[in-house]
């Protein structure tokens, strides 16, 4: 038997398959970015553990949004920004992937990096050539010349 929906109550009553009821009232939590006061609602605490996340949201509504629309420039800052329990909101796999053109033979294809353009990006099959090369390049020179230092500015 379902108890009727009530979207005004504070405290939201769920009967588990083992019988115990689990409720969830409002709390208050304080948002980390901006210090404000927001309300982690009962509906908002059923939906979480619905999810199987055990971790309360940190942020407030506001700054969620406003995290979630600097998304894409926070990851090409610093890689892959993880976003606790809202991660796994969208349910799709963890790795992005990006598409890309293979550098070598010009296919293609996708990676799970965003491809800055600063190295070149290889298909699969290309990958797996370039890293054989790079690999047999190595063992044919087993004490790599090291680098030039640094060149200090002189003083004057
Ligand atoms: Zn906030
Ligand atoms: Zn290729």
């Amino acid at each position: 038997m379902n108890a009727p929906p009530h979207l005004a109550g504070f405290l939201i009553k769920r009967q588990t398959s083992e019988g115990s009821t689990v409720s969830y009232q409002d709390r208050n939590i304080a948002c980390r970015d901006c210090n404000r006061e927001f309300v982690f609602t009962g509906g908002e605490q059923e939906f979480y553990a619905s999810k199987g996340l055990m971790n309360d949201p940190v942020r407030c509504p506001d700054c969620r949004a406003a995290r979630k629309s600097a998304r894409s420039t926070l990851e090409s800052d610093s890689g892959y920004v993880r976003y606790g329990g809202a991660a796994s909101f969208s349910g799709r796999t963890p790795r992005q992937m990006h598409p890309a053109t293979c550098a070598t033979c010009g296919e293609m294809t996708e990676v799970p990096f965003i491809p800055r353009g600063d190295r070149p990006v290889y298909c699969s099959s290309c990958f797996s050539k370039v890293r054989q090369e790079q690999e047999a390049a190595a063992a044919a020179q087993p004490s790599p010349a090291p680098s030039a230092p640094p060149v200090e500015l002189a003083e004057r």
